[in-house]
């Protein structure tokens, strides 16, 4: 189709040799525009652009402080471009417009950490056992691809394109086929810094064509995804016959806990935004909450309050802090969620419909809902819904909340509130999980390690070793006799 939105490879905008897809506005269900998915044939050029353009002298033998300048310069694109990369992303995944431009802002933060961190990290001597010196020095893997969802694609996909490219990577990134736009704009933000073309290539596309064809091709090094637990899996298996290093950053279903000595009215807040924020589309929303006996009925009591007060509307709308769910198919999803809640004997204590207003009735809007009186064993307690679904069970001891709390294929977040911060020690160490907020939920530090333990992934983004991800390390000796 002549008019939709063409992909960015080695520099220049094409429309590939693949079909075209429709890019939905969920709050509105209008058609936002085409866009061309690239093919297996697009991903052989591509792959072929990258690879040249990775190991040319202008890429490869520049200088950290140069490569620094670059990330630091898409930094400030980024920053100039604030609303166009909120609204694209608004615009496809519905999420409201004051999260999406903050996240602009994150990720432009993002590029700016990588730029310190390239410029200044170093190489080590390692201690010598005879007449030489040697080194421990670090080489990227070539092509890296960045597979990214339609959650949150303006943070994802800094959080990995800016570590590889920090690293000395060519990046070829393949957005979401919800999300395609919020790539397409980092790209061509990646022009106008000034990087090398074919150093950041942009293949919007189905995972099953674009997606596979680039796991399985032998030109790429290195695959960093983020999605759901069942991809991941398909991934890894590829990528063991390649013997190539994967991360995988998946689903989760975490553990939010509030003990009877807690600050329950921040607690209860915390817990409120940490399901319902961003529709509950987050992996690492606090799904399962619970709640020490003897408090269970008076913190119920304040999520659904907080629940019901919660301002849902269009994602532009002045003061809206509830939008729609990004699909309207994945809105059908989380319903059957709350069907199955019920048939296996739990209770709605609020939500479990769509919104009863005209005004959003052409959008795919779920309300925030509060279930009860499940046990941590039924699948909907198990399974990961990513909606605003909250599950709520009571828990008597410690022990006992262990238990249940780690009951679960997942292991990527935690929460819990307690005023001991001897309990919040042990707990926080006994917990599965690659994050633990303590009194606090959701923060999220680009200096600090993230990713899953079991079912929630492989490796860890983020950090200086969120860099050191995308490099091979080499070992170097230099003899001093001869
Ligand atoms: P998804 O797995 O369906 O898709 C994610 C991406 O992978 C998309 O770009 C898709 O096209 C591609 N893809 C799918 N199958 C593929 C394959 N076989 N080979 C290569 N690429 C493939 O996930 P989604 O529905 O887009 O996102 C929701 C999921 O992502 C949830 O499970 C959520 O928990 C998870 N998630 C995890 C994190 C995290 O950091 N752990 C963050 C956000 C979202």
């Amino acid at each position: 189709m002549d008019d939709a939105k063409p992909m960015l490879i080695g520099g220049e905008w094409k429309s590939g040799s693949g079909e075209t897809f429709d890019s939905q506005n969920p709050a509105t269900g209008i058609i936002n525009y085409h866009v061309c998915a690239a093919s297996a044939q697009d991903v052989d050029l591509t792959v072929a652009i990258a690879e040249r353009a990775a190991n040319e002298s202008t890429w490869r033998q520049m200088l950290p402080h140069a490569r620094a300048r670059l990330l630091s310069k898409l930094a400030d694109v980024i920053e100039s471009r604030v609303d166009d990369f909120a609204q694209a992303q608004m615009r496809e995944n519905g999420k409201v417009l004051r999260e999406c431009r903050a996240q602009a802002g994150s990720a432009a933060a993002i590029f700016r950490y990588y730029a310190a961190v390239c410029e200044t990290v170093e190489d080590a001597l390692t201690p010598s056992r005879g007449d030489y010196f040697s080194m421990r020095v670090h080489e990227p893997y070539g092509v890296v691809a960045a597979i990214t969802p339609w959650n949150s694609p303006l943070t994802m996909e800094a959080q990995k394109v800016a570590p590889a490219l920090a690293a000395g990577n060519a990046v070829i990134l393949k957005p979401s086929e919800i999300t395609p736009s919020p790539g397409l704009e980092l790209g061509k933000a990646a022009l106008a810094a000034g990087f090398p073309h074919g150093i950041l290539n942009v293949l919007p596309g189905t995972g099953s064509v674009a997606g596979a064809a680039l796991v399985a091709h032998p030109g790429v090094g290195f695959v960093s995804f983020t999605g759901g637990t069942a991809s991941g899996r398909r991934i890894a298996s590829v990528a063991a016959d390649k013997l190539m290093p994967v991360a995988l950053e998946l689903g989760g279903k975490s553990p939010h806990i509030v003990f009877a000595d807690a600050n329950l009215d921040a607690a209860v807040n915390a817990v409120a935004d940490g399901i319902f924020e961003a529709s509950g589309q987050s992996c690492v929303a606090g799904s399962r909450l619970f709640v020490q006996r003897s408090v269970h009925e008076r913190v119920l009591a304040g999520i659904v309050e907080r629940a019901r007060a919660l301002k849902i509307g269009l994602p532009d709308s002045p003061g809206a802090q509830f939008g729609p769910i990004s699909s309207f198919a994945h809105r059908d999803r989380i319903a059957r969620f709350v069907d199955t809640a019920r048939d296996e004997g739990g209770e709605v204590a609020t939500g479990g419909q769509r919104p009863d207003d005209s005004r959003l009735a052409a959008g795919a809007y779920y309300l925030p809902t509060v279930v009860t009186g499940l046990a941590n064993t039924s699948s909907v307690c198990q399974q990961e819904i990513f909606g605003p679904v909250l599950c709520v069970l009571p828990f008597d001891d410690e022990d006992d909340l262990v238990q249940q709390a780690n009951d679960s294929a997942y292991g990527l977040a935690a929460g819990l509130w307690t005023a001991d911060y001897q309990r919040a020690w042990r707990v926080a160490r006994r917990l599965d999980a690659g994050t633990v907020w303590i009194n606090t939920y959701k923060q999220l530090s680009i200096s600090t390690p993230f990713g899953g333990f079991k079912d929630s992934g492989l490796g860890r983004e983020k950090g200086i070793s969120g860099l050191r991800l995308y490099q091979q390390e080499k070992g170097l000796y230099f003899g001093l006799n001869g």
